[in-house]
Order: C-alpha cells, then sequence, then structure tokens
C-alpha cells in the first residue's frame, strides 16, 4: 500500500508547511484501511484547510495492537526512566523550536487568536512536556516495616496500554497534558484528536518519530467520536482510557469502560462560579472574571461563566464588566494582533451558542452583546461577547454549559447564599473568589465543591498543579504529581526473611 501523501500548506499568515494526512501507527504513516476522511476548516473564513485520514474500527484494533507489542518490547519496556526522561526533553525541544508552527496551526485550526497560542497554549504544552520529561527517573514506591522478619515494598508500574482521547479548544496542549505523563510512566498510548482540529496533532507525530520513541509508543490518528473513540474505548487490549471533553461523552465512556473494567480519568465540563464580595479589590475583580470566560472564546472548560457578586457593589460590578468588555474583547480573526476573541471553532457551536443567546434573553436581562449578525457579515462563527444579568438559577442560562462568550452575573446577600448558589450545580471543576478578607478566602474556598479555586484570580494552570473536578466535570486528576498516579499502578512485595509465621 502506498504511504499517504502529505499536503504543502501556506496558512493565512505566510507559514508555509507540510501537513501530514495519514494515520501515525507503529512510528510511521499510515493509510486509513476504509478511506474515510476529515476535512478541517477555517472558522474565519469558513474554508477548507485540508482533508485527513480517518480512522475506524480496524484502524483502531492496528494501532492498539502496535501499542500492546511495544509495551512488551524491550526497547520501551525497559528503557530506564532516565532515557524516556531525554526523550520528552528532545520532544519539548523541538515543539520549542517550532512553536510559531504550533501557534499557527492550533490559530488556524480552532479560530483561537495565535498571540494567545504563541503566548498561552504552547509555552503549557512544552512546559508540560518538560515537567514529566524531569519526573520520569523520579518514579519511585516506598519500603514499609511490617514484622521482624518480614517487609514489604511497593513499585510503580506503567497501567498499560492507554487510549486517550481529546477535545478541540487546546489542540497541542490537551495532547502534552495527556501523552506527557503517559509516556514519563513508561506507558504506551494510542491518542485520538478531536475532528474538529485534526490538522497539529500529526505535525506532533512527526516530532516522535524524529526524537526516535520506539515505533508503537506513541500512536496517533483522527477519526469520529463514534467511529473511532467508542472502538478505542471498548478494545479488550486498552488498559486505561483517558478522556476530554463534555460530560455527556464522558458517560458514554463510562458506560463502555466498566464492560472490561478499565482504568478511566475523565476529564469534563463545568459551569464554574466566581465569587466577587464587596470588599473586594474591583479592578482586580472585574480584569480576572472578563478573562476568566472572554479568553479563548470563551470555549474553556474552567470557564467562570456564573459571576456573583454581593449586592451593595452588584451595579458597580456590571458597570465596569461591560465597559471591560467593551475596551477589551475586539472580536476578530486569528491573525490581527489586536484581536482578543476568533471565531467559535465550528458552525454546530456557533449555532448553539446562538441558541443560547435567545434562551437568554427570555429568562434574564440582556445587558451586553447578543447579536452576532453585523460581525458574521463577512462570514466566519462569530460571536459578540454577551453578559446577562437577573437570571434566576433555576434558568438554563445559568445552569448548562454554554461554551462561548456569554456570561451570567447575579447579585447575592451573604457569604452563605453565595456559597448555596455557587455549589447548586451537577459540576465542580473550577471556582474563583475575590476578596481582601483572609479569613473568608480560606473559609469559602474550603467550602467551594469544585477541584480547583481560584482566590483573586481566574484560570491559574501549571503543569506542577493539579486539575482536574468534582461530581459531573470528572473524575481524577492531570498535571503534577497527580498525573504520575493517574498512569502508573501499584504493585506491593511481601518479603519473607526467615519468618515461620
Ligand atoms: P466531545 O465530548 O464532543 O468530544 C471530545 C472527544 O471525544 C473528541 O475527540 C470526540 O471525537 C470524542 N468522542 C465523541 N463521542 C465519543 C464516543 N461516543 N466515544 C469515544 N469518544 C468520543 O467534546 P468537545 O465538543 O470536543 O469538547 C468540548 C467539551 O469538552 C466541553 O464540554 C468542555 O467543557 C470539555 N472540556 C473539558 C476539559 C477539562 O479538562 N475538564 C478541557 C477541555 C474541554
Amino acid at each position: 500500500m502506498s504511504a499517504p501523501p502529505s499536503v504543502e500548506l501556506t496558512a493565512p499568515n505566510g507559514t508555509r508547511y507540510t501537513q501530514p494526512t495519514g494515520l501515525f501507527i507503529n512510528g510511521e504513516f499510515v493509510n486509513a484501511v476504509k478511506g474515510g476522511t476529515i476535512t478541517s476548516e477555517d472558522p474565519a473564513t469558513e474554508t477548507p484547510i485540508a482533508t485527513v485520514q480517518a480512522a475506524t474500527e480496524e484502524d483502531v484494533d492496528r494501532a492498539v495492537r502496535a501499542a500492546s507489542a511495544a509495551l512488551k518490547d524491550p526497547a520501551w519496556k525497559l528503557m530506564p526512566g532516565a532515557d524516556r526522561g531525554i526523550l520528552l526533553t528532545k520532544l519539548a525541544d523541538l515543539l520549542e523550536e517550532n512553536i510559531e508552527l504550533f501557534s499557527t496551526i492550533d490559530a488556524w485550526d480552532v479560530g483561537k487568536s495565535y498571540k494567545e497560542a504563541l503566548t498561552g497554549d504552547l509555552p503549557e504544552a512544552i512546559g508540560v512536556f518538560r515537567h514529566y520529561a524531569g519526573w520520569a527517573d523520579k518514579i519511585a514506591g516506598q519500603t514499609i516495616p511490617t514484622t521482624p522478619l518480614k517487609f514489604a515494598y511497593t513499585i510503580r508500574q506503567p497501567v498499560g496500554v492507554v487510549g486517550q482521547i481529546i477535545p478541540w479548544n487546546y489542540p497541542t496542549s490537551m495532547a502534552a497534558w495527556k501523552l506527557a505523563p503517559a509516556l514519563a510512566c513508561g506507558n504506551t498510548v494510542v491518542l485520538k484528536a478531536s475532528e474538529q482540529t485534526p490538522l497539529s496533532i500529526l505535525v506532533l507525530a512527526t516530532l516522535f518519530q524524529k526524537v526516535g520513541f520506539p515505533p508503537g509508543v506513541v500512536n496517533i490518528i483522527n477519526g469520529l467520536g463514534r467511529e473511532a473513540g467508542t472502538p478505542l474505548v471498548s478494545h479488550e487490549l486498552v488498559d486505561k482510557v483517558a478522556f476530554t471533553g463534555s460530560t455527556a461523552t464522558a458517560k458514554l465512556i463510562m458506560a463502555s469502560a466498566a464492560k472490561t473494567l478499565k482504568n478511566i480519568s475523565l476529564e469534563t465540563g463545568g459551569k464554574s462560579p466566581l465569587l466577587v464580595f464587596d470588599d473586594a479589590e474591583m479592578e482586580q475583580a472585574v480584569r480576572w472574571s472578563h478573562m476568566g470566560i472572554m479568553s479563548n472564546s470563551g470555549q474553556i472548560c474552567t470557564a467562570t461563566s456564573r459571576i456573583l457578586v454581593q449586592e451593595g457593589i452588584y451595579d458597580d460590578f456590571v458597570a465596569q464588566y461591560i465597559e471591560r468588555v467593551k475596551t477589551t474583547s475586539k472580536v476578530g480573526n486569528q491573525w490581527d494582533v489586536d484581536t482578543y476573541q476568533g471565531p467559535q471553532v465550528n458552525r454546530v457551536q456557533h449555532e448553539r451558542i446562538l441558541e443560547y443567546i435567545e434562551i437568554g434573553k427570555k429568562e434574564a436581562t440582556l445587558a451586553h452583546g447578543g447579536d452576532s449578525a453585523e460581525l458574521c457579515k463577512n462570514k466566519g462563527f462569530y460571536v459578540s461577547p454577551t453578559v446577562f444579568t437577573d437570571a434566576k438559577p433555576s434558568t438554563r442560562i445559568w445552569k448548562e454549559e454554554i461554551f462561548g462568550p456569554v456570561v451570567v452575573i447575579m447579585p447575592f446577600k451573604t457569604e452563605e447564599e453565595a456559597i448555596a448558589l455557587a455549589n447548586d450545580s451537577c459540576y465542580g471543576l473550577g471556582a474563583s473568589v475575590f476578596t481582601t478578607d483572609l479569613q473568608r478566602a480560606h473559609r469559602v474556598s474550603s467550602e467551594l465543591e469544585s477541584g480547583m479555586v481560584w482566590v483573586n484570580s481566574s484560570q491559574d494552570c501549571d503543569p506542577r498543579i493539579p486539575f482536574g473536578g468534582v461530581k459531573q466535570s470528572g473524575i481524577g486528576r492531570e498535571l503534577g504529581e497527580a498525573g504520575l498516579e493517574a498512569y502508573t499502578q501499584i504493585k506491593a512485595v511481601h518479603v519473607n526473611m526467615g519468618s515461620k509465621l
């Protein structure tokens, strides 16, 4: 069978590069068995960028078998952790050398601002590879004293073959969050990218090829959720599934993984609250609460999309917030250096957000935005940054994840009421507290039902700090030392040194 073609592309910012189009299995690019394809589109112009191959069950099986064989191959199985770390360091260095290229591809494919990709997404991805490169030779167990003539020790071993499924909102950095810890811990991987953003992941595969990971250790495929994701989750040789995406898909994955009792970790959706108390520093609260929902066009799982403001400062906050949106949220294409908010990723998301805005107009007061007609007249999936006020806790725009630049602001009277409103959600990913009262900051942080709390801030994320949610926002944690727990299993070894008992 002939090798799959690569295509020469020139991005709107003038960057020229070679885009692989095949599936990366067992160290090489191969054709999809059934010849299915996915065409990626520029959300700013609604024009196709490139067509790549889409995996189906047979391809997934081939990738999983390659990963399974690589797991047993001494080239990987016996590779010292220090050497895995060197490979990951080299990968991070190569990614850094190509930082403009990856920022370009993600900006083009997702619609996000190039500047944000270059200064945010890509440095984060590189940092995650470096962080786990450092861990690779420090994954240790314990020795545990028991009785005088016995002792026990634990070793941390890889979970095995890991199926990883990622979303489209941060393609390269989501891939880094998944691949880096899994490889540092000695697992082998089949990663499926989102069908919305299939491009940068294939270029990343070429870096893995260059660095010299043994064939089959890293397999990267594109494909639709049901055609490629479902067989990956149910494959009997897959030991663990690590998923980031919507809560609805996570539930399907959990049900499917139950059949073979797979280890799973799930990072899902959210409707994160942001609390502003009347002693908060106002300018700081307005700045962070704007960024916490309006950056990345509101396509952030941890977006602080529900803002609760104490009644004494409510009107002032709303006025300053709208002023901030007017002066900061410049909507435009990915390449304009002044763009704060690019187009939404695709037509489906665009229409979904506009539907929510129409629902919101009936449920609450539209305080700003809400109309995209002017923005879209020259094409592109643009949405006006939109602010609703006076919503009730029972409304859909308050309860449901919109995944766009739409925020709802509501007043509260007391700390107890603020906590109750914040926790009245099926989600529990992030939460923010703005206050200058140190005791209140810690008291409220402790009470909020979420995996992460930001005090006087929003969206802080660091390779060293565990990331993940409670309730229907997920199971397990990524990043930091928690990432090692996700990708290793503990074996206990009991040693008898002569005891008769
Ligand atoms: P999605 O659930 O539609 O898709 C995510 C991935 O799952 C894609 O690769 C898709 O192909 C795959 N998939 C879809 N159906 C599948 C199935 N039945 N079996 C296996 N795989 C399947 O989500 P999305 O629209 O790509 O991303 C947006 C959602 O992701 C939002 O809800 C957002 O909150 C969430 N998200 C969460 C985090 C986090 O870390 N918690 C990060 C980013 C995005």
